[in-house]
């Protein structure tokens, strides 16, 4: 393919103004750059310069997990219901799955992420501990009905992730893939020139244990995180864990009802606790923080809340339980998110409650249905997520490592990494023939990274007042050639650009006819090449001038200088 892009046969149609319904800066700019092309909610078209920069993300990702030996598949996204119904998660993941039956009614599915895919790859490919351990990956399109597909290709209700797996043997195995996967996306977010942080996550649907994920942040992410800025402790909120005692400080610090320490090697029962308050088992309650041998194991939020002890009974096992009644938070989805999974609303988490003091902190554990959400209805009175399980965490609560004061960040998930154990092997007998010629069953982690969404990720960070920015690696090209005036510009700039490309740089050049040196200015600083060459004033003695897009510094030189410059 020709190195050089001539703006007159390239299809892009550059807009003066924001997309109405855009919210996020990635979103207005992609689209006002005509980088994409949006077909419906979280569907989108890669228009040449979007494809471009997709491609560059895309490179990199493949060159660094050539790099730790990891090799390139790709599975169908068109899938058999089977798997994911032995895994559980044709079920687990509700609205979520894109669900489809072919012309004989057979059910299947459009992948949302491939566990279960690779599992059964590995299981047909490799028999003995002599074929592991394995790494795969692949790049594909992936598919998720999200609740809420906006900010562009953010979150897509189709996007390109590349995911990846690997299969060992043993833990310290598992542990090894996971670090070269933990370090190879350091590289490959750091070429792409993310600025970013790994932070503890919690798996979620996922299954399986330790999990990190990277965030980039950004004030359109739709994750917060905490930073310690005297440790090196970083988390989503989603994962912050508090130690009891922090929990019981904060409850001390704001008004609240009855304590209730309670000396009992069992499970309180009801009954104990009624006992203990000298209530009735059917009573109700003001706030409520019960401890079994100093250890909190249930907490009711400070504030204006009843908890009815009928209710609370049910929760006593397992141990940590929430006691805030849901009714609070009818109609205000802003406040809450729940799970609901194949019992219904499962599990219920408060976000944050602006009548709650700053610093509370509360957990929520095992729900059952018509227990804390009376009454409510799922999408309607509270977003669903598939995620929870957490204590929330306000700016200047204390860190859980170091206890210094913590900072609160908004980012984009940008990656995910799991070291998810055995789960899915034990779903479908993934076994290898071991050393001692017995059966060994593998242990594997799972790895993401969301190509799509980086393109968007990348723009919110770098663009400015005036439009894309990119980095030079994932640029859809290296320099963006301008000719600001009539014949002798056009001709001195197409020369240019005829030479940076045999020189190997990848050249935009406006040479548009009748188009003004303004709009062809204003066009190359939305579209976010890196330098900007202009052929200009000075054309006749063969002088251009250098524009660097981000740092606005601007030189002229002769052609050769130029030239000598970008190559
Ligand atoms: P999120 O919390 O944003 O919904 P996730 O935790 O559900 O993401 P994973 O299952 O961890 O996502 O998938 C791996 C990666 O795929 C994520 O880290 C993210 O970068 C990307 N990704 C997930 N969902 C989307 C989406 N709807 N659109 C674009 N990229 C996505
Ligand atoms: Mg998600
Ligand atoms: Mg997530
Ligand atoms: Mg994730």
């Amino acid at each position: 393919m020709a190195q050089v892009q001539r703006m007159s046969r390239l299809m892009v149609k550059t807009l003066r103004d924001d997309p109405a319904d855009a919210e996020t800066l990635s979103h207005k700019l992609l689209v006002r750059a005509g980088y994409v092309r949006r077909n419906a909610a979280g569907i989108w078209t890669w228009l040449p310069l979007g494809k471009k920069v997709l491609d560059n993300i895309s490179r990199v990702v493949r060159e660094e997990m050539d790099e730790i030996g990891a090799q390139e598949v790709l599975l169908p996204a068109l899938l058999p219901k089977e798997a994911y119904e032995a895994s559980g998660r044709w079920e687990e993941y509700g609205d979520l799955l894109f669900r489809l039956k072919d012309r004989k009614g057979a059910d299947y599915l459009l992948g949302p992420t491939h566990e279960e895919i690779f599992t059964q790859t590995v299981k047909d490919q490799c028999t003995s501990y002599k074929d592991l351990p394995v790494m795969l990956y692949q790049i594909q399109t992936k598919y998720r009905d999200e609740a809420r597909p906006r900010s562009g290709v953010l979150r897509g209700r189709e996007f390109q992730m590349k995911d990846s797996y690997s299969f060992d043997t043993t833990d310290e195995g598992l542990a090894e893939s996971y670090a070269l996967h933990r370090a190879a996306y350091q590289k490959i977010f750091a070429r792409l020139g993310l600025d970013f942080r790994i932070v503890s996550a919690v798996s979620g649907a996922m299954g399986g244990s330790a999990s990190e994920e990277f965030l980039a942040p950004a004030a359109a992410g739709e994750d917060t995180f905490v930073d310690c800025p005297s440790c090196d402790y970083a988390a989503n909120t989603e994962a912050v864990t508090f130690s009891p005692a922090a929990v019981a400080a904060a409850y001390d610090d704001a008004e609240h009802g009855p304590v209730v320490e309670l000396d009992t090697p069992d499970t309180p029962t009801i009954e104990t606790l009624a006992d203990h308050l000298g209530v009735p088992a059917s009573a109700t309650l003001k706030n409520l923080l019960v401890k079994v041998d100093g250890e909190i194991v249930a907490v009711g939020v400070p504030g204006d809340r009843e908890v009815d002890l009928g209710k609370l009974g049910e929760h006593l096992a397992p141990a940590v339980v929430e006691l805030v009644t849901a009714e609070d938070f009818v109609g205000r989805p802003d406040l809450v998110r729940g799970y609901v999974g194949p019992q219904g609303l499962e599990k219920v988490r408060y976000i944050a409650d602006p009548r709650v003091a700053a610093g509370t902190a509360w957990i929520t554990g095992a729900n059952k249905p018509d227990t804390h959400a009376k009454n409510v209805v799922a999408g309607r009175d509270f977003q669903v997520d598939d995620y929870l399980d957490v204590v929330v965490v306000e700016e200047g609560d204390p860190c859980p490592k170091c206890g210094a004061g913590l900072k609160l960040d908004r980012a984009i998930e940008i990656g995910h990494i799991f070291q998810l154990g055995r789960k899915y092997a034990d779903t479908f007998q993934l076994d290898v023939l071991g050393q001692q010629g017995k059966p060994v069953r593998v242990t594997m982690g799972s790895y993401g990274i969301g190509v799509s969404r980086a393109v968007a990720a990348l723009a919110e960070q770098s663009a400015d007042d005036k439009g894309l920015c990119w980095p030079a690696e994932i640029a859809p090209a290296d320099v963006h050639v301008v000719a600001a005036g009539k014949a002798l510009q056009t001709e001195l700039a197409v020369e240019v650009a005829d030479k940076l490309g045999a020189a190997g740089l990848r050249v935009l050049v406006d040479e548009r006819p009748g188009v003004s040196p303004g709009v062809k200015f204003t066009d190359a600083e939305l579209i976010g090449v890196p330098k900007i060459l202009v052929a200009g004033r000075r054309s006749a003695e063969g002088v251009v001038e250098l524009k660097d897009r981000r740092t606005g510094e601007r030189e002229e030189l002769t052609v050769d200088e130029a030239i000598a410059r970008l190559t």
